[in-house]
């Protein structure tokens, strides 16, 4: 470890040289002193957004009232065409709609539906709880089997135990691509061609992803994804999820929610459901519209920035604090709990310590705000968007005079 590299100007330098840096300054961030990396759970408000709903609120709902659901009605479509770009996903597969847990049970059932007489689900031991529950539910309604892997909680799913669990009675395997607690990065094309090998489906959740990591829907062939948009979309509180069903499976898939957002001629009123074409028919009841407006500025905002350039910077920042912390917190107990090779991680860094808790709780009240995750895990999440190096050196160094001072 260089001494350069523990001196704060470096990090100075390195901001100086961002060509991210200017899209700080799109976003409110008015606390002075603060230090935000949280993003990853709640990624911070952009001023466009705020303009858009000032909008939204004045002219859209409080003039123009149900007049204005002539161009809120595509709303959902359109966001979802942008969470697309941001995904790898070709125009008519995205929806914005509902929350990720909704969607996760509405694409799981669909897909179960389409592979009849197939009686597995598998997911990984560790995967986000929404996503455990879901598909432990469907399977005690629908008497299915469901398949657990053994994940590495810091190192993430291993594509060979995908292989070892998958058979011809494997009807569905779900997973997410970046790993909420580690940070580690699956390998969503080899992980796809083994279930397809299979002759089940894959149904990736991205919400670690999207806005962080490039993902490449088409090109892997996936058959089904879902994923937020209030982490690294920036697009608030409770804004709606997304789902992605490819055009390959869309005309054959049915949802298990039928409602009339849903319905082929929603107005017709008719007595009998018919499910519309498109994407659309993965919609369920009216969509929460100031949400969906948010997703697309959030969205916006980080197509402006470019999907290399984002990844790019979340690469250095990460790599920066591994840097930091190997100098600095691993000296001190600290494990680091995310893969060291940057191309094997997402956005966030994970470290082991027993007082993780402690820790973070002792951080918020010096204005640096990380989360705790269990077991005995703090992570600090780096929004390329928002976060500076020199955020990432002051908030090491921050960890490392706390630890060392309560040991
Ligand atoms: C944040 C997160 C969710 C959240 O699900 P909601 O239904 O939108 O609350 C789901 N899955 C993963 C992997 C997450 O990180």
């Amino acid at each position: 470890m260089s001494q350069v590299v523990l001196d704060r100007a470096q990090a100075g330098e390195l901001d100086a040289a961002d060509p991210l840096a200017g899209y700080r300054e799109r976003f409110l961030l008015d606390e002075p002193g603060l230090i935000y990396l949280n993003g990853n759970s709640l990624g911070a408000l952009p001023l466009a957004t705020l303009r858009r709903m000032d909008r939204m609120l004045r002219q859209e709902w409080g003039t123009a009232l149900a007049r204005s659901w002539d161009h809120w009605v595509d709303l959902p479509a359109r966001a979802g065409d942008l969470v697309g770009e941001l995904t790898g996903a070709a125009p008519g597969q995205v929806l914005v709609t509902d929350n990720t847990t909704v969607n996760l049970y509405k694409l799981a059932c669909a897909a179960l539906d389409a592979r009849p007489g197939r009686r597995v689900i598998v997911t990984d031991a560790d995967n986000f709880p929404s996503d455990r529950y879901v598909v432990e539910g469907i399977a005690a309604q629908r008497g299915l089997e469901l398949r657990m892997l053994p994940t590495d909680i810091d190192e993430g799913v291993d594509p060979e135990l995908v292989r070892a669990a998958v058979d011809e009675d494997t009807a569905l395997v779900s997973l997410s691509h970046v790993a909420y607690r580690s940070g580690a990065l699956a390998d969503m094309a080899g992980i796809t061609a083994i279930v397809h090998q299979a002759g089940a489906l894959m149904l990736w959740d991205l919400c670690h992803s999207v806005g962080a990591v490039p993902v490449d829907l088409d090109g892997c062939d996936v058959d089904l994804a879902v994923g937020c948009t209030y982490k690294y979309v920036n697009a608030g509180p409770g804004a709606p999820a997304f789902l992605y069903v490819s055009a390959r499976l869309r005309e054959v898939l049915r949802q298990p929610i039928w409602g009339w957002f849903s319905q082929a001629d929603q107005f017709e009123m008719g007595p009998r459901y018919h499910p519309a074409a498109g994407i659309t028919k993965f919609m369920t009841g009216t969509p929460s519209i100031l949400g969906t407006a948010a997703v697309e500025e959030g969205a916006r905002l980080l197509l402006e920035a470019g999907l290399g350039p984002l990844r790019a910077k979340s690469v250095l920042l990460t790599s920066y604090l591994v840097e930091l912390a190997d100098a600095w917190l691993v000296p001190l107990g600290c494990a680091i709990a995310t893969p060291r090779d940057a191309s094997r991680r997402g956005g966030h860094v994970s470290f082991r310590h027993p007082r993780a808790e402690r820790i973070v709780e002792e951080l918020a009240a010096g204005g640096v705000i990380t989360d705790y995750r269990t077991p005995e895990r703090f992570r600090f999440g780096l929004s390329p968007l928002t976060t500076r190096f020199t955020d990432v050196w002051d908030a090491t160094q921050a960890a490392r005079d706390l630890i060392e001072r309560e040991g």
